[in-house]
Order: C-alpha cells, then sequence, then structure tokens
C-alpha cells in the first residue's frame, strides 16, 4: 500500500531544521531495541528503510521517510542509551521534546513497547507529555510472537486499562515485525491521522 512508497529524506537535530513542505506526521518513537527499525521496516513493506536512522551520525537525528508530497513516516532517536554522556543526553531529549510539542504537521506518535518488559520511565514520561499536549498515541507491544496468544493478549488487556485510566489519549495493540502481525491494524491508524 501507501507506506511502501517511504523514502529517505533527511535527517535533522532541530525542529527549525524540518522539511517545511510536510503537512501530515507521524512519528515512531520507543527504547532501543523495542523494535522500531524492525516495525518501520515491516509497515513500509523494505526490508532496510530504517536502517538509514541507524547509520553512526544519524541515531540521535530527526529522521524523515515521506510517503507523498506532504505526508511522512518519522523516525525519532531511540532512547534509553545509559553511556550517553548526560549534557549530550538532555540536549537531545530537549530538541526531541521541542519536536513533539511544537511541531504542527505532526499528527500523531506510534509509542513501540516490547511486550515482555514492563514500560520503561521514558515510556511513561512520552505517555504524559503527549497527553498534556493532547497529542494522540498508538502503542505498539512489539515482538508478540515471543509470548503465546493468551499472555499476549493478557498485556495487551492489562496496558489498555492503564491507558483508559491515566492516558486516554492513546491506543495500543499487539505486534509482530517477524509474524506481520498486527500490520493491517497499524496501517489502519497511519490512515486516520494521515487524513488518507
Ligand atoms: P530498535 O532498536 O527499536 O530499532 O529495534 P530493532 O528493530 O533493531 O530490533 C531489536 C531486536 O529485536 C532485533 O534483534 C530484532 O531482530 C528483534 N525483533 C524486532 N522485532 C521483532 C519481532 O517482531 N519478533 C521477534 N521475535 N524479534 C523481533
Amino acid at each position: 500500500p501507501l507506506y511502501q512508497k517511504a523514502t529517505y529524506l533527511k535527517s535533522v537535530p532541530t525542529i527549525n531544521l524540518c522539511p517545511e513542505e510536510l503537512t501530515h506526521e507521524v512519528a515512531f518513537a520507543g527504547r532501543s531495541n523495542a523494535g522500531k527499525s524492525s516495525a518501520l521496516n515491516v509497515i513500509t513493506s523494505q526490508k532496510t528503510l530504517a536502517r538509514t536512522s541507524k547509520t553512526p551520525g544519524r541515531t540521535q537525528l530527526i529522521n524523515f521517510f515521506p510517503v507523498d508530497e506532504t505526508r511522512a513516516l518519522v523516525d525519532l532517536p531511540g532512547y534509553g542509551f545509559a553511556k550517553v554522556n548526560i549534557k549530550i543526553k538532555r540536549a537531545w531529549e530537549a530538541g526531541l521534546t521541542t519536536y513533539i510539542e511544537k511541531r504542527d504537521s505532526l499528527k500523531g506518535l506510534i509509542l513501540l513497547m516490547d511486550s515482555r518488559m514492563p514500560p520503561t520511565d521514558m515510556d511513561l514520561e512520552m505517555l504524559n507529555w503527549t497527553q498534556e499536549i493532547g497529542l494522540p498515541v498508538h502503542v505498539l507491544l512489539t515482538k508478540s510472537d515471543k509470548l503465546k496468544k493468551g499472555p499476549a493478549k493478557a498485556e495487551l488487556l492489562k496496558l489498555r486499562k492503564m491507558l483508559k485510566e491515566e492516558y486516554p489519549n492513546a491506543t495500543a495493540q499487539l505486534f509482530s515485525s517477524l509474524k506481520r502481525d498486527g500490520l493491517n491494524e497499524v496501517w489502519d491508524k497511519l490512515d486516520e491521522w494521515m487524513e488518507f
């Protein structure tokens, strides 16, 4: 479908350098290793798209992958690098926060969380910010193939309960890049936000 047309445009450090022609963006965020690159590749039916944003020098940048003239998927830096210098980390968090808070064309955030792990502090912080600024969030509970059906469903229901009570701007689903499970559901969410 549409997202197959995604191509790499550019990587920028701050909001003022973001492409001006875009009117609709959906950003992808999550702790390192949550499965963000794999998900982006499956969503765009491309084998190596997200590798672009993992090349040295780009891992802390905002990476743009337009699907047409005015719409783009945006790969945000994976968080949770414990060893990053604290000053660099703060600057990068500030850049990321500004992008999430101020970018008009940002219509929603896909938050990737490993289905086998509890939400990290940064995941909760992300849910808090987005709740405060009224940005819609859709959580992908990733690597769902690593859980049996029952436990996977139980994790989803547990998360949905927490979201309903504390973060009503957020929805959630199970997702497996390996099995391509949940792909139609995430495409539907993207279509909704992109107004396709
Ligand atoms: P990122 O750091 O968030 O971009 O995560 P990656 O996409 O690079 O994935 C991190 C690791 O998890 C890699 O070893 C992937 O092969 C693995 N992984 C990602 N998605 C899945 C999935 O759906 N199922 C399984 N079993 N492994 C996955």
